[in-house]
Protein backbone atom coordinates (compact mmCIF):
# COMPACT_ATOMS: atom_id res chain seq x y z
CA UNK A 1 0.00 0.00 0.00
CA UNK A 2 1.36 3.51 -0.83
CA UNK A 3 1.84 6.28 1.78
CA UNK A 4 0.90 9.32 -0.27
CA UNK A 5 2.58 12.59 0.75
CA UNK A 6 1.10 14.17 3.49
CA UNK A 7 -0.37 17.69 3.76
CA UNK A 8 2.03 19.38 5.56
CA UNK A 9 0.65 18.62 9.51
CA UNK A 10 1.32 20.13 12.77
CA UNK A 11 -0.61 17.57 13.98
CA UNK A 12 1.80 15.85 17.06
CA UNK A 13 1.53 12.10 17.59
CA UNK A 14 0.11 10.82 21.15
CA UNK A 15 1.84 11.39 23.66
CA UNK A 16 2.66 7.51 24.27
CA UNK A 17 5.19 6.78 26.81
CA UNK A 18 6.57 4.35 24.16
CA UNK A 19 6.39 6.98 21.50
CA UNK A 20 8.97 8.84 23.28
CA UNK A 21 11.62 6.53 23.43
CA UNK A 22 14.58 7.32 20.50
CA UNK A 23 13.82 4.40 17.60
CA UNK A 24 17.68 3.73 18.06
CA UNK A 25 16.71 2.48 21.67
CA UNK A 26 13.81 0.81 20.11
CA UNK A 27 16.35 -1.24 17.49
CA UNK A 28 17.03 -4.95 18.03
CA UNK A 29 20.49 -5.83 15.93
CA UNK A 30 21.81 -4.11 13.43
CA UNK A 31 23.51 -1.20 15.44
CA UNK A 32 26.78 -2.46 13.10
CA UNK A 33 24.86 -1.45 10.51
CA UNK A 34 23.22 1.69 11.51
CA UNK A 35 25.93 3.39 13.87
CA UNK A 36 28.45 4.33 10.91
CA UNK A 37 25.51 6.21 9.45
CA UNK A 38 23.96 7.93 12.46
CA UNK A 39 27.72 9.19 12.62
CA UNK A 40 27.68 10.24 9.33
CA UNK A 41 24.71 12.04 9.02
CA UNK A 42 25.82 13.99 12.37
CA UNK A 43 29.62 15.22 10.57
CA UNK A 44 27.17 15.48 7.22
CA UNK A 45 28.59 13.29 5.22
CA UNK A 46 25.79 10.49 4.38
CA UNK A 47 25.26 9.50 1.42
CA UNK A 48 22.19 10.52 -0.27
CA UNK A 49 21.05 7.56 -1.94
CA UNK A 50 20.98 3.89 0.51
CA UNK A 51 20.51 0.63 -0.03
CA UNK A 52 19.67 -1.50 2.92
CA UNK A 53 20.18 -5.06 1.81
CA UNK A 54 19.25 -8.01 3.79
CA UNK A 55 17.59 -11.24 4.15
CA UNK A 56 13.57 -10.38 4.94
CA UNK A 57 11.78 -10.17 7.90
CA UNK A 58 14.68 -8.89 9.79
CA UNK A 59 14.37 -4.71 10.72
CA UNK A 60 15.51 -3.05 7.48
CA UNK A 61 12.77 -0.89 7.41
CA UNK A 62 12.82 -0.74 11.03
CA UNK A 63 16.65 0.58 10.62
CA UNK A 64 15.52 3.28 7.98
CA UNK A 65 13.11 4.81 10.13
CA UNK A 66 15.94 4.99 13.01
CA UNK A 67 17.85 7.00 10.31
CA UNK A 68 15.33 9.36 9.16
CA UNK A 69 14.21 10.23 12.70
CA UNK A 70 17.95 11.15 13.00
CA UNK A 71 17.83 13.20 10.11
CA UNK A 72 14.77 15.03 10.78
CA UNK A 73 15.39 15.44 14.61
CA UNK A 74 15.47 19.09 15.56
CA UNK A 75 17.89 19.14 18.93
CA UNK A 76 20.77 20.01 18.41
CA UNK A 77 23.15 17.74 17.15
CA UNK A 78 25.65 19.13 20.39
CA UNK A 79 22.85 17.60 22.80
CA UNK A 80 22.46 13.95 21.31
CA UNK A 81 26.13 12.62 21.09
CA UNK A 82 25.19 8.97 19.66
CA UNK A 83 24.12 11.02 16.86
CA UNK A 84 20.19 9.29 16.87
CA UNK A 85 17.01 11.18 17.04
CA UNK A 86 16.38 12.61 20.47
CA UNK A 87 12.94 10.77 20.68
CA UNK A 88 10.79 13.74 21.76
CA UNK A 89 10.63 16.95 19.42
CA UNK A 90 8.38 16.96 17.61
CA UNK A 91 9.40 15.73 14.15
CA UNK A 92 10.84 12.41 16.13
CA UNK A 93 7.69 12.01 17.42
CA UNK A 94 5.42 12.20 13.85
CA UNK A 95 8.52 10.17 12.36
CA UNK A 96 7.58 7.43 15.58
CA UNK A 97 4.01 7.61 15.04
CA UNK A 98 4.51 7.61 11.56
CA UNK A 99 2.89 10.64 10.59
CA UNK A 100 5.77 13.18 9.45
CA UNK A 101 5.52 15.58 6.26
CA UNK A 102 9.26 14.60 6.17
CA UNK A 103 9.33 11.28 5.68
CA UNK A 104 7.56 9.48 3.02
CA UNK A 105 7.10 5.04 2.95
CA UNK A 106 6.82 3.71 -0.61
CA UNK A 107 5.60 0.06 -0.47
CA UNK A 108 4.68 -1.89 -3.82
CA UNK A 109 1.15 -1.78 -4.57
CA UNK A 110 0.64 -4.94 -5.85
CA UNK A 111 3.42 -6.99 -7.47
CA UNK A 112 5.36 -3.83 -8.43
CA UNK A 113 6.05 -0.18 -7.54
CA UNK A 114 4.32 1.55 -10.59
CA UNK A 115 4.73 4.75 -12.40
CA UNK A 116 1.98 6.78 -10.35
CA UNK A 117 4.22 6.30 -6.96
CA UNK A 118 7.43 6.81 -8.20
CA UNK A 119 5.64 10.37 -9.44
CA UNK A 120 4.16 10.70 -6.27
CA UNK A 121 7.90 10.25 -4.76
CA UNK A 122 9.14 13.08 -7.41
CA UNK A 123 6.48 15.37 -6.33
CA UNK A 124 7.21 15.26 -2.64
CA UNK A 125 10.75 16.06 -3.11
CA UNK A 126 9.71 18.94 -5.43
CA UNK A 127 7.60 20.13 -2.35
CA UNK A 128 9.32 23.17 -0.14
CA UNK A 129 11.22 20.99 2.61
CA UNK A 130 9.89 22.16 6.48
CA UNK A 131 12.39 20.79 8.11
CA UNK A 132 15.95 19.27 8.89
CA UNK A 133 15.50 17.13 6.08
CA UNK A 134 13.44 14.98 4.40
CA UNK A 135 13.64 10.83 3.37
CA UNK A 136 12.00 9.01 1.20
CA UNK A 137 11.68 4.86 1.84
CA UNK A 138 11.07 2.59 -0.91
CA UNK A 139 10.39 -1.04 0.84
CA UNK A 140 11.47 -3.51 -1.65
CA UNK A 141 12.98 -1.53 -4.60
CA UNK A 142 13.44 -4.59 -6.54
CA UNK A 143 10.20 -4.28 -7.42
CA UNK A 144 10.81 -1.14 -9.31
CA UNK A 145 10.18 -1.28 -12.80
CA UNK A 146 12.07 0.34 -16.07
CA UNK A 147 10.12 2.97 -16.09
CA UNK A 148 9.26 3.84 -12.24
CA UNK A 149 13.01 3.21 -12.04
CA UNK A 150 14.31 5.63 -14.80
CA UNK A 151 11.35 8.06 -13.04
CA UNK A 152 13.50 8.30 -10.32
CA UNK A 153 17.22 8.10 -11.67
CA UNK A 154 18.03 11.06 -11.42
CA UNK A 155 16.42 12.14 -7.98
CA UNK A 156 18.73 9.16 -6.65
CA UNK A 157 21.77 10.19 -8.57
CA UNK A 158 21.77 13.59 -6.67
CA UNK A 159 18.58 14.36 -5.06
CA UNK A 160 18.12 17.75 -3.72
CA UNK A 161 19.77 19.09 -1.08
CA UNK A 162 18.87 17.98 2.80
CA UNK A 163 17.03 14.73 0.80
CA UNK A 164 17.61 11.22 1.17
CA UNK A 165 16.90 8.17 -0.40
CA UNK A 166 16.74 5.01 1.43
CA UNK A 167 15.84 1.71 -0.62
CA UNK A 168 15.55 -1.37 0.79
CA UNK A 169 15.27 -4.63 -0.85
CA UNK A 170 16.48 -8.51 0.44
CA UNK A 171 16.96 -9.27 -3.04
CA UNK A 172 19.37 -6.69 -3.81
CA UNK A 173 20.76 -8.13 -7.04
CA UNK A 174 17.13 -7.88 -8.46
CA UNK A 175 17.51 -4.01 -8.50
CA UNK A 176 17.65 -2.11 -11.60
CA UNK A 177 21.46 -1.84 -12.35
CA UNK A 178 21.35 1.68 -12.74
CA UNK A 179 19.43 2.21 -9.64
CA UNK A 180 21.82 0.08 -7.38
CA UNK A 181 25.23 1.87 -8.80
CA UNK A 182 23.82 5.29 -7.56
CA UNK A 183 22.80 3.49 -4.39
CA UNK A 184 25.41 3.44 -1.27
CA UNK A 185 25.15 -0.54 -0.36
CA UNK A 186 24.54 -0.92 3.28
CA UNK A 187 24.02 -4.63 4.54
CA UNK A 188 21.71 -5.64 7.14
CA UNK A 189 22.63 -9.20 8.63
CA UNK A 190 20.04 -11.74 10.06
CA UNK A 191 19.30 -11.24 13.77
CA UNK A 192 20.65 -13.33 16.17
CA UNK A 193 18.69 -16.06 17.96
CA UNK A 194 18.92 -13.74 20.92
CA UNK A 195 17.98 -10.53 19.33
CA UNK A 196 14.74 -12.84 17.65
CA UNK A 197 13.97 -14.38 20.75
CA UNK A 198 13.18 -11.55 22.62
CA UNK A 199 11.31 -9.51 19.69
CA UNK A 200 9.38 -12.52 19.17
CA UNK A 201 9.17 -13.00 23.25
CA UNK A 202 9.93 -17.24 21.98
CA UNK A 203 13.04 -19.42 23.35
CA UNK A 204 11.74 -22.32 20.83
CA UNK A 205 14.74 -23.92 19.82
CA UNK A 206 13.36 -25.28 16.74
CA UNK A 207 11.33 -22.26 15.71
CA UNK A 208 14.84 -19.91 16.12
CA UNK A 209 16.68 -21.66 14.24
CA UNK A 210 14.23 -22.42 11.48
CA UNK A 211 13.44 -18.35 11.52
CA UNK A 212 16.90 -17.62 10.07
CA UNK A 213 17.34 -14.17 12.70
CA UNK A 214 13.98 -13.77 10.52
CA UNK A 215 10.82 -11.91 12.57
CA UNK A 216 8.66 -12.41 9.48
CA UNK A 217 10.03 -15.86 8.85
CA UNK A 218 9.30 -16.75 12.59
CA UNK A 219 6.13 -15.43 12.67
CA UNK A 220 4.68 -17.83 10.04
CA UNK A 221 6.80 -20.63 11.35
CA UNK A 222 4.88 -20.62 14.08
CA UNK A 223 1.17 -20.15 12.29
CA UNK A 224 1.84 -22.97 10.03
CA UNK A 225 5.10 -25.21 11.99
CA UNK A 226 3.44 -28.59 10.65
CA UNK A 227 3.86 -27.34 7.01
CA UNK A 228 7.39 -25.75 7.71
CA UNK A 229 8.64 -29.02 9.09
CA UNK A 230 7.19 -30.76 5.92
CA UNK A 231 9.43 -28.66 3.96
CA UNK A 232 12.50 -28.74 6.10
CA UNK A 233 12.44 -32.78 5.77
CA UNK A 234 11.53 -32.48 1.74
CA UNK A 235 14.86 -29.89 1.49
CA UNK A 236 17.18 -32.13 3.93
CA UNK A 237 15.77 -35.32 1.66
CA UNK A 238 16.40 -33.57 -1.43
CA UNK A 239 20.07 -32.72 -0.37
CA UNK A 240 20.74 -36.09 1.10
CA UNK A 241 19.98 -38.18 -1.99
CA UNK A 242 21.45 -35.45 -4.09
CA UNK A 243 24.80 -36.50 -2.91
CA UNK A 244 24.32 -40.14 -3.90
CA UNK A 245 22.08 -40.37 -7.12
CA UNK A 246 19.65 -38.09 -9.00
CA UNK A 247 16.95 -36.71 -6.81
CA UNK A 248 14.38 -36.97 -9.21
CA UNK A 249 11.15 -37.84 -6.69
CA UNK A 250 12.79 -35.87 -3.92
CA UNK A 251 12.48 -32.43 -6.83
CA UNK A 252 9.10 -33.80 -7.77
CA UNK A 253 7.89 -33.67 -3.82
CA UNK A 254 9.88 -30.53 -3.22
CA UNK A 255 9.00 -28.44 -6.48
CA UNK A 256 4.89 -28.99 -5.30
CA UNK A 257 5.76 -27.18 -1.73
CA UNK A 258 8.12 -24.17 -3.32
CA UNK A 259 4.37 -22.37 -3.68
CA UNK A 260 5.48 -18.88 -2.25
CA UNK A 261 8.07 -16.13 -1.35
CA UNK A 262 8.32 -17.15 1.74
CA UNK A 263 8.88 -21.11 1.18
CA UNK A 264 11.34 -20.04 -1.02
CA UNK A 265 13.22 -18.17 1.61
CA UNK A 266 12.94 -21.04 3.76
CA UNK A 267 13.94 -23.58 1.34
CA UNK A 268 17.02 -21.55 0.65
CA UNK A 269 18.12 -20.81 4.47
CA UNK A 270 17.75 -24.37 4.93
CA UNK A 271 19.54 -25.44 2.14
CA UNK A 272 22.69 -22.04 3.38
CA UNK A 273 22.52 -23.35 7.22
CA UNK A 274 23.87 -26.95 6.00
CA UNK A 275 26.12 -25.43 3.59
CA UNK A 276 27.10 -23.08 6.55
CA UNK A 277 27.65 -25.72 8.89
CA UNK A 278 29.64 -27.81 6.29
CA UNK A 279 31.98 -25.00 5.56
CA UNK A 280 32.50 -24.82 9.87
CA UNK A 281 33.18 -28.29 10.05
CA UNK A 282 35.81 -28.19 6.86
CA UNK A 283 37.28 -24.96 8.63
CA UNK A 284 37.98 -27.55 12.00
CA UNK A 285 35.40 -25.63 13.80
CA UNK A 286 33.90 -28.42 16.51
CA UNK A 287 30.28 -29.00 16.19
CA UNK A 288 28.87 -31.88 16.28
CA UNK A 289 27.69 -32.51 12.37
CA UNK A 290 24.96 -34.33 11.03
CA UNK A 291 25.36 -37.30 8.45
CA UNK A 292 24.38 -34.27 5.57
CA UNK A 293 26.75 -31.82 6.97
CA UNK A 294 29.34 -34.60 6.96
CA UNK A 295 28.87 -35.47 3.57
CA UNK A 296 28.61 -31.84 2.45
CA UNK A 297 31.88 -31.08 4.36
CA UNK A 298 34.05 -33.34 2.46
CA UNK A 299 32.56 -32.01 -1.49
CA UNK A 300 35.43 -30.22 -3.27
CA UNK A 301 32.61 -28.20 -4.75
CA UNK A 302 32.05 -27.03 -1.42
CA UNK A 303 32.99 -23.55 -2.11
CA UNK A 304 30.68 -23.59 -5.31
CA UNK A 305 28.06 -24.96 -3.60
CA UNK A 306 27.84 -21.83 -1.11
CA UNK A 307 27.72 -19.41 -3.55
CA UNK A 308 25.05 -21.23 -5.47
CA UNK A 309 22.76 -21.68 -1.88
CA UNK A 310 22.88 -18.02 -1.59
CA UNK A 311 21.73 -17.48 -4.94
CA UNK A 312 18.95 -20.28 -4.77
CA UNK A 313 16.30 -17.50 -3.22
CA UNK A 314 16.57 -14.85 -5.74
CA UNK A 315 16.58 -17.64 -8.53
CA UNK A 316 13.62 -18.60 -7.25
CA UNK A 317 12.24 -15.38 -6.83
CA UNK A 318 12.99 -14.31 -11.09
CA UNK A 319 10.36 -16.75 -11.70
CA UNK A 320 13.12 -19.80 -13.11
CA UNK A 321 11.41 -23.13 -13.46
CA UNK A 322 11.46 -24.32 -9.47
CA UNK A 323 11.79 -27.75 -11.12
CA UNK A 324 15.14 -26.87 -13.40
CA UNK A 325 16.94 -24.99 -10.75
CA UNK A 326 16.36 -27.85 -8.27
CA UNK A 327 17.69 -30.18 -11.09
CA UNK A 328 20.61 -28.06 -11.96
CA UNK A 329 21.49 -27.64 -7.91
CA UNK A 330 21.41 -31.60 -7.56
CA UNK A 331 24.20 -31.85 -10.58
CA UNK A 332 26.35 -29.76 -8.78
CA UNK A 333 26.00 -31.34 -5.42
CA UNK A 334 26.21 -34.86 -7.22
CA UNK A 335 29.35 -33.68 -8.76
ZN1 LIG B 1 14.33 14.79 17.92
Amino acid sequence: MAVKPKAPSVKVAPPEKNLQVPLWKKLEGHQMSLKPLLNAQASNKLAGTLLFAGPSGIGKKFGALVLAQALVCETPLSERPDGAGCGVCGPCLRVAGRQSESLMVVEPDGAQIKIEQARDVLQFITLQKLGRARVVIIDQAHLLGPQSGNALLKSLEEPPAGTYFILVSHLPNAILATLRSRSQLVRFKPLSDEALSKIIGSQDEWLLRAANGSVEQAKRMSEDRGDYETLEHATTAYLEKALEQFPGEEIAALRELLKDRTTHGFVSSVMQRQITDAMKVKGGVKIKPSKLVKALSEKPTLDLLARKSLEFESDLARNVDRGLLLEAFAVELGR
